[in-house]
Order: structure tokens, then C-alpha cells, then sequence
């Protein structure tokens, strides 16, 4: 009897401590959203700062690792590989300015053109110049550069692709440590372009097929390629050291707070073969690698190639998905606006990615109201569940596109998944908590919209189902510290570190 009424006890005392506890996340909850609601009525802007910099995030999950980097920390590599920088425009020698020279013979006091990282920190005018030449740090202030902004946004990677790859893993547990920082938990980051194999035959078969070649003429010239690249011993083994560079790339990186995947990739702006190839090496490593969670296909969406290939790009993916079809794709798409091309090309880039390629993601979706039946396609990406990859900051400095001119809050009335994200937060000079800023102080979402959006970062991730629930509860847990130190801001309390 007497151990019958202390079990009794200590359950009722559970029961009680539990809702207290649960009284108080309430209550935590109640006071964040209201201190947030205020905050973005009154335009609170440095306030709000602060509490998006504090807001759990989840995941970051269209995020390009090259683009992330900042031009500070690529000089520190480029130190560390003893490279030098051209400080002058020399045509005859074939140096240009700022950009990296990477053989050693040019790097004495042969060519006093090309200085070391040491004298490029000294010299306080050409070191900010290279910034903003390596990034969009004041293009819009002084247009740095006499060219169009989103080609300076593309030009940027060309400077430092001599030292972008230069140590993977060091660079991505310098991008964790920054994530961690602005609590977030997950990244599924475009890391390295997946490898391309030539064939004289079944190459030429697909660069020569025509503008107006069927689908079956198209999947004719895929298979007899796709056959050759699966017993190929060469292709093959491209496609294993790829992989086993991600693994290497990668080693050490998760633990008990964060977590990090791989999507591979093609460039949209090679010859048709070659993207073909590559895209059958990107579907096999996702098939068959834990980390590389994805395919994803890239480069500025306005070029000559990129436009001339969309359709034959979308038929490759149908094809492979057919043949792999597990792997998960997330596409950009929609990355254009009127005048940036002509008005047919805004047409379909999105409903083709939805419905021919089978896309799980769109990338920036930025032209859907000039897609012919953007309200049809709305409500397919509603019903089939299709997240927008939302980058504000991008968008803003590519296209021009911002404010009420984004299409975000037509994605949010009509149902479509929305997450936020940094696309290429070094070029951009932002982070994912400025996205987080730009999202709350333009667009306003009520406080439960807000946490939803962040929990889409997980839910629409290619996580396993299982490491999907872990984040989710890592997430609640993170959202109840959040809430419970916000709630004594709110109050006015100071906060002990
Ligand atoms: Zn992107």
C-alpha cells in the first residue's frame, strides 16, 4: 500500500512538473512572438537583427560551398600556397589584375607585378579593390566594375577559382563553425562538380542533335551514351574517385550538433555531350553515396547555351531519373526576369523542371508569374509538394528583383513550401540570418509562419527520414532555449553569458 501511494506521488509530482514546464515553453512562445511582432511593426530593423542572428535556423539548403567562401579567407590560402596577385593589367606578359598566380616562378622579384598576400593587406586602396573585384562588397554603392551586376556576380568566381578547391574539408569547418555561430544545424551544400567523360562517337551523336530533334531521337542518343558510361572502366572510375574525394571532403565534419550533406552537380553552359556525361556521373554517385544527397544543375540561367539547351537539359534529367530513380533533384530554375531574356524564355524554365525533369526543389523560382499558366503550376507544386528555394539577397543583386516585385508571398497565399536560404553568401557579403532579416522585416510573416519556414529547411531536405526526425528534435529543443532567452529580452532582463 504505502509503495502504491508513493508511486502515486512521484507521478502526480511528474505530471504536475511536466505541464509547468509546458506552461512556461507557452508562455516563452507567446512572449517571443509578440516581442517579434512588435519588433517588425515598429521596424525595429537593428533590433530585429539581433533576434534573427539568435533564431534557430536548421538548414541551409541551397548554398554553393565556392560562393560561401569570403574573398578574406581565400587570400589566407592563397598566402598559405605562397601564391601571388597581379596588382597591374599587363596584356603582353598575359596578367590581369587581381587575379591569382599560381606557378611559383612568377612569385620573386622577377615580376614585381604579381605581390604576395602580405603586401596585397598592406596597400589599403588595391586590397578593398580586390574585394569588391572577388565580391559585390560595394558594387552598389560605386560600381566597382563597368560591367552588368549579375555578370560581376558570375566574373567573381572565375578570380578565385585558382584556390577554391584548394583545402575542401579546412574550407568547410571554417563554413560550420560559421553556421554553428548563427545556430544552424544542417548543410546541404553544392560542393564539387561532378566528372565528365568525352567519346568521339556518342558525344557527337548528342551535340548534333537539332533544335527540334523528338524526344525519342533525344533519348535514343542518351541511351547508346549512358550504356557506353556504365561499363566504361575509365568513366567508372572517375566516378569512384569523385566519390571518394566527397568522403574525404567531408571527413569530420558532422557531429553531435551539425550536420552536413553534398548535392553534386553540372554547369548548364557546356556542350550538350558533356553536360550528359556529367550528369550520368552526378546520378550514379548519388545513387550510391550516403553524403551526396542530390543532383543539381548550375551557372547563370541567361546564357546563350544554357538558353539554347534548357529543353535537351530537361530530357537528360527525365531520361536518368528512369534509370536512377532514387536520387533526389533540386533544380535551379526561374532565375531570370523580364528583360533579362526574352519574354518566350520565361515561358516554362519551372514547369519543365516540375514536370518533365522531376525536379523535389526549385532554385530561386523567381519567374513563375510570366510561366504561361503560372496559376496551374502553383497549385502542382502545392499538390506534389515542391519547395521554392528562396535566396532574397541573391535576387535582389542578380536580377533587380525585391520587395513586392518577389514572387515569395504568391508562393506563401497559393501554398507552395518556401525556404530560406544563402545561395552564395561570400559573393553576396551576407549570411543566413541577413536572409532571415530580409525575410521578417519585408514580408512580415506572422511569428508561427516564421518557425514554420525554418522547419521547412529540414522537412524539404534530402535527409534520410530518420536524421530528418533527429534534426526536428534538435530543432524543437533549440526553439525552447530560443523562446525562453527572447522572452527575458522581451522583459528587459539581462541575460548572463
Ligand atoms: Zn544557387
Amino acid at each position: 500500500m504505502k509503495k502504491i501511494i508513493s508511486t502515486f506521488f512521484l507521478i502526480s509530482f511528474a505530471l504536475l512538473t511536466h505541464s509547468a514546464t509546458a506552461d512556461t515553453a507557452q508562455q516563452n512562445r507567446q512572449a517571443t512572438s509578440n516581442y517579434y511582432t512588435k519588433l517588425v511593426k515598429q521596424q525595429r530593423l537593428s533590433e530585429l537583427t539581433m533576434l534573427m542572428t539568435m533564431l534557430p535556423k536548421g538548414g541551409d539548403i541551397h548554398h554553393h560551398y565556392t560562393g560561401a567562401i569570403y574573398a578574406e579567407h581565400y587570400l589566407d590560402w592563397v598566402a598559405q600556397q605562397g601564391y601571388c596577385i597581379y596588382r597591374e593589367n599587363d596584356a603582353q606578359q598575359k596578367q590581369e589584375k587581381f587575379r591569382i598566380e599560381t606557378r611559383p616562378q612568377f612569385i620573386n622579384d622577377t615580376n614585381k607585378s604579381c605581390i604576395k598576400v602580405d603586401a596585397v593587406r598592406q596597400d589599403n586602396t588595391f586590397y578593398r579593390a580586390l574585394l569588391a573585384t572577388w565580391s559585390m562588397l560595394d558594387y552598389e554603392h560605386h560600381l566597382t566594375a563597368p560591367v552588368a551586376p549579375d555578370q560581376h556576380f558570375f566574373n567573381t568566381f572565375g578570380y578565385f577559382a585558382p584556390i577554391s578547391k584548394f583545402n575542401t574539408n579546412q574550407g568547410l569547418k571554417l563554413l560550420k563553425e560559421r553556421a554553428k555561430a548563427e545556430n544552424q544545424q544542417y548543410l546541404e551544400t553544392m560542393l564539387k562538380g561532378a566528372p565528365s567523360t568525352d567519346h568521339p562517337q556518342f558525344s557527337a551523336t548528342i551535340d548534333a542533335l537539332p533544335q527540334d530533334a523528338s524526344v525519342a531521337s533525344m533519348h535514343a542518343a542518351f541511351k547508346e551514351f549512358a550504356d557506353f558510361l556504365a561499363q566504361d572502366a575509365s568513366a567508372q572510375k572517375k566516378i569512384a574517385d569523385y566519390m571518394e574525394e566527397i568522403s574525404k571532403d567531408v571527413a569530420g565534419i558532422d557531429d553531435n550538433d551539425f550536420q552536413i550533406k553534398v548535392q553534386t552537380y553540372v554547369s548548364r553552359n557546356s556542350a550538350p555531350s558533356k553536360v550528359f556525361s556529367s550528369l550520368f556521373a552526378a546520378f550514379s554517385a548519388s545513387q550510391d553515396h550516403p553524403i551526396i544527397v542530390g543532383v543539381n544543375i548550375l551557372k547563370a540561367e541567361n546564357d546563350v547555351v544554357a538558353l539554347r539547351d534548357y529543353a535537351l537539359h530537361m530530357q537528360m534529367f527525365a531520361y536518368l531519373k528512369q534509370h536512377f530513380p532514387r536520387v533526389r533533384l533540386a533544380m535551379h530554375a526561374g532565375e531570370l526576369t523580364l528583360g533579362l531574356v526574352s519574354p518566350e524564355q520565361l515561358q516554362n524554365h519551372i514547369h519543365s523542371a516540375v514536370t518533365i525533369a522531376g525536379a523535389a526543389r526549385i532554385g530561386h523560382g523567381v519567374d513563375i508569374m510570366h510561366e504561361a499558366k503560372a496559376d496551374q503550376l502553383l497549385a502542382t507544386m502545392k499538390e506534389r509538394n515542391i519547395a521554392v528555394e528562396i535566396n532574397l539577397s541573391s535576387n535582389d543583386i542578380i536580377l533587380g528583383v525585391k520587395g513586392q516585385a518577389h514572387p515569395i508571398l504568391v508562393y506563401m497565399r497559393s501554398g507552395v513550401p518556401i525556404v530560406i536560404s544563402s545561395d552564395d553568401m561570400g559573393v553576396s557579403r551576407n549570411n543566413l540570418s541577413h536572409e532571415y532579416f530580409l525575410f521578417a522585416s519585408r514580408y512580415h510573416p506572422p511569428y508561427d509562419t516564421l518557425k514554420k519556414t525554418v522547419y521547412n529547411s529540414i522537412r524539404y531536405s534530402f535527409l534520410s527520414e530518420q536524421d530528418k526526425t533527429k534534426q526536428q528534435r534538435q530543432l524543437d529543443q533549440r526553439f525552447l532555449e530560443f523562446e525562453a532567452a527572447t522572452a527575458k529580452i522581451a522583459k528587459g532582463e539581462v541575460r548572463k553569458f
